[in-house]
């Protein structure tokens, strides 16, 4: 018999593993927004703990650095009164794909509940999704997807803004290589928003209007009358060869200042994923502008989704849903 289920909102993401925000229902990303809106408050008590996740294990799985998102799953579940525990592991002397099934299938002999997984390689964490028995939360792999980085920003976006459908978002920077501009592409559009990129020439994917975005190389025109501007770190990490001419030019054409800003709505919100690297993408006064950046509010939205995401996860498996669902 599976235990009760405690007490709460009702189940609102049936689904056994969060890897993506590709293919989620505009009704799915709602649920799990207004989840984590829900946790904000407690978040900003002195007694911070519930206990919805009492019992149950989360181990958090680093194949790549990391400081926000690991430090945020680990406070989330430890405030949902689940026993976490991280690890780091180091990719380089082994062969990656040996290192990465094999250590899934020691911690699932473990009896996990949740792994949430971060991999430098694109695909890496659904192919350990088929390979356990527990949820699997994807935190970020390669330049592919990084699920819980657009949900927390959509939470802010619509914190600030009250909506997300019909606002005018710019996601600029490399484009080319961010699994979050690739998340918040699938999450934004999914939900009405007006997506544009902008991006040099170098850094937009081919094809990139596909996706449902309009694409600008120039950084004014890209900006006029947006609502939003989320700016992108230059992934220096995964570059294979010379994107850029100099970080000193790149900023001359593609760094948010003052001068470029003033394209977008008076009234625009300034976001970034973090780590920022001040004075390549973007002007340290304008990231530390508390009437325009939202930045560090995205950090504390942070925590408030993870905790969402990892109790809508391990309620549906709870209730007992068919495991072999795998989507
Ligand atoms: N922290 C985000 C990520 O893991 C963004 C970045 O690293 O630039 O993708």
């Amino acid at each position: 018999m599976p235990p009760a289920l405690a007490p709460g909102p009702a189940i609102v993401f049936d689904r056994r593993h969060l890897l993506g925000i590709e293919g989620l229902s505009a009704a799915e990303i709602d649920g799990l927004i207004d989840l984590a809106d829900s946790y904000v408050a407690l978040n900003r008590q002195a007694e911070k703990k519930s206990s919805a996740l009492r019992g149950r294990t989360i181990i958090n799985l680093f194949f790549e650095t990391s400081t926000r998102t690991r430090t945020s799953f680990e406070l989330a579940g430890k405030r949902l009164g689940a026993d976490v525990i991280n690890m780091a592991v180091a990719t380089s002397s082994i062969k990656k794909g040996e290192t990465l099934i094999d250590t899934a299938m020691t911690l699932n002999a473990m009896r996990p509940d949740v792994l949430v997984v971060r991999h430098p390689e694109s695909g890496a964490v659904s192919l350990l999704a088929q390979k356990v028995d527990c949820s699997v939360v994807n935190a970020g792999d390669g330049s592919h997807e990084h699920p819980t980085q657009a949900l927390l920003d959509a939470l802010t976006i619509r914190r600030r803004r009250g909506r997300l459908a019909g606002l005018v978002v710019a996601i600029c920077g490399d484009v080319r290589h961010s699994r979050v501009a690739r998340s918040n592409i699938h999450l934004l559009t999914t939900m009405g928003a007006h997506v544009r990129v902008i991006a040099p020439p170098t850094l937009l994917p081919a094809a990139i209007e596909r996706m449902g975005v309009e694409a600008f190389t120039d950084m004014r025109r890209g900006l006029e009358a947006c609502d939003v501007v989320m700016m992108l770190r230059l992934q220096v990490e995964r570059m294979q060869g010379n994107f850029v001419p100099s970080t000193r030019e790149y900023f001359r054409f593609w760094g948010l200042d003052y001068d470029k800003l003033a394209a977008a709505r008076p009234d625009a919100i300034i976001m970034h994923p973090g780590p920022m690297n001040r004075g390549v993408e973007i002007d340290s006064e304008v990231a530390d502008d508390i009437d325009r950046s939202v930045i560090r509010e995205q950090v504390e939205m942070g925590v408030a989704v993870r905790m969402a995401c990892l109790d809508a996860l391990t309620r549906a498996a709870r209730a007992n849903r068919p495991a072999d669902k795998g989507r």
